[in-house]
């Protein structure tokens, strides 16, 4: 059975790259009808922020990818979804001292006691020299570990209270195969890896142990992460191989790249798409929510982020994606991400949106600005009437102000250009030819003006462009009758009026 899992550590809000790993996890399980699985893995005491863990959940659950196991409340310890409980690896603290010790008694593992200062020194000295330090065969004899030490002697200094660390004996001469589903076949030599530590001596396991020894238990199939993991890999195939477990399949996805330039996306390229899902709330940067992104753009444009269904086919549903994701056709290479697209997708949600839908966020937005007086129907028109241009809920401001405020001041080129030495008389003639008109729907408006406009031999240029003007304030705007039928007669007129007066 597929189980995969996503496995962040809550130290900060979740930032977009991490929100794609755990999509890809979700399409996989999905996909072949398994499990997603949160586990929280907060083993590093000193990085812990406080809700991190509950943004995790908000975030998964606001992209519309929830977890079928994992903590099931952040306050309630021990209370999970799923049987392979606990999801905190805080939780699981006593379960992970035995298995170091199991490794250990195999001869796979060791105690060491050095000082971070004596680590640092060797560090230094090997740099000054330019060697880099490994902490392997080469080293070990001149450190202080249990390598060199009878037994008596380590039981003596650990009962004495002691620092130590549990390290893995990497095996020297060693050419290790590695498999990756989207990187394929990688050889490392054992002798470039350190002895990576596995358990320290505060009672807690290093990432590394806590996560292998999680993925068995677990029983987790496939494990879907970032590129940054990947020097890992041959140290947590050396642990299953130790441990004589069955290694999960491994697919290390592309890192996201800046839209311009070198690196990686971070979280300081903020406006450029670096932003989290949404800020925590102690910190007031803005996220992909807050900036007005709907949900399943984030997920579609997420989803091409490193994969691609080979097809030209751009706008996916969920179950679209669930239906034709595949780790094969993940890319190697890094993803760079494309602010405009990001904008492009949600465009496109924009258009498939229900106008009523729309509405309603655009009149949290308007209330927000203080504007409550316009019926739910009312900023449905408007927002019917300006969404074809609009990126964003909060565009429809910019696009559509004038359905909700009469304008206090005209753009001033526009009124050079518009404003000509009759257009006075014939907008006074025309309001008192619009207060006669009875039904003030768009196409009657339309058809009545355009006759009047000919009857008077009058010109199109003469009336539209400062109409236009008087009402929305500038040029921009739908189609000036459509606009007049929904702010009404009264309004229309009472604007004219202003602005002759
Ligand atoms: N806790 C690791 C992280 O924060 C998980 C890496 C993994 O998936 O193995 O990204």
């Amino acid at each position: 059975k597929v189980r995969v899992r996503f496995a962040p550590s809550p130290t900060g809000p979740l930032h977009i790259g991490g929100v794609r790993t755990a999509l890809f996890n979700y399409l996989f399980a999905k996909k072949h009808h398994g499990d997603f699985i949160l586990r929280i893995e907060d083993t590093d005491q000193n990085r812990f922020v406080e809700g991190a863990e509950q943004y995790i959940i908000d975030s998964l659950n606001w992209c519309g990818i929830p977890f079928d196991e994992g903590p099931s409340s952040p306050t309630t310890k021990g209370n999970t979804l799923g049987k392979y409980g606990p999801y905190r690896q805080s939780e699981r603290k006593h379960l992970y001292k035995k298995f170091a010790e199991d490794l250990i008694e195999q001869g796979k593992a060791y105690y060491a006691f050095d000082t971070a200062e004596k680590l640092d020194f060797h560090r230094k000295d090997h740099e000054s020299k330019g060697k880099t330090f490994i902490y392997n065969w080469h080293n070990r004899l001149k450190l202080d570990n249990s390598l060199s030490l009878m037994p008596e002697e380590v039981q003596k200094r650990i009962a004495k209270g002691e620092d130590y660390v549990i390290r893995f004996l990497t095996p020297p001469d060693q050419k290790l195969q590695l498999k990756d589903i989207i990187r394929g076949d990688i050889e490392i030599d054992s002798n470039t890896l350190d002895d990576k530590v596995l358990f320290k001596s505060d009672g807690m396991p290093t990432y590394h142990l806590a996560n292998i020894v999680d993925d068995h238990l677990m029983e987790i199939s496939h494990v879907i992460r970032g590129e940054e993991w990947l020097p890992s890999l041959a140290l947590h195939q050396q642990l299953y191989d130790a441990f004589g477990w069955e290694a999960p399949q491994f697919a290390h996805l592309p890192l996201i790249m800046k839209p311009v330039g070198k690196g990686k996306l971070s979280k300081r390229d903020g406006e450029k798409g670096g932003f989290p899902v949404f800020p925590l709330s102690w910190n007031d940067s803005v996220g992909y929510r807050e900036a007005g992104y709907f949900p399943e753009a984030v997920v579609n444009f997420l989803a091409l982020l490193g994969w691609n269904p080979g097809t030209e086919q751009e706008l996916f549903t969920l179950e679209e994606l669930v239906d034709s994701f595949s780790l094969v056709r993940v890319n190697k290479s890094g993803a760079r991400f494309d602010p405009d697209k990001t904008k492009w997708y949600n465009q496109q949600y924009m258009h498939q949106k229900d106008d009523a839908v729309l509405a309603e966020q655009f009149q949290i937005y308007l209330a927000e600005k203080g504007i409550t007086t316009k019926s739910k129907d009312y900023v449905q028109k408007a927002v019917s009437l300006v969404k074809d241009r609009a990126t964003f809920v909060s565009d429809f401001w910019e696009l559509g102000d004038y359905f909700f405020l009469a304008p206090t001041e005209y753009d001033e080129k526009s009124i050079k250009k518009q404003w000509k030495d009759d257009t006075k008389d014939i907008m006074q003639k025309l309001a008192s030819f619009i207060g006669g008109i009875a039904d003030f729907s768009s196409e009657n408006i339309e058809l009545e003006v355009k006759k009047w406009i000919s009857e008077k031999d009058l010109s199109f240029g003469k009336v539209m462009p400062p109409l236009r003007l008087i009402l929305v304030g500038d040029m921009k705007g739908p189609h000036i009758f459509d606009i007049m039928e929904l702010i009404g007669k009264e309004e229309s007129l009472g604007r004219i009026n202003k602005a002759i007066s």
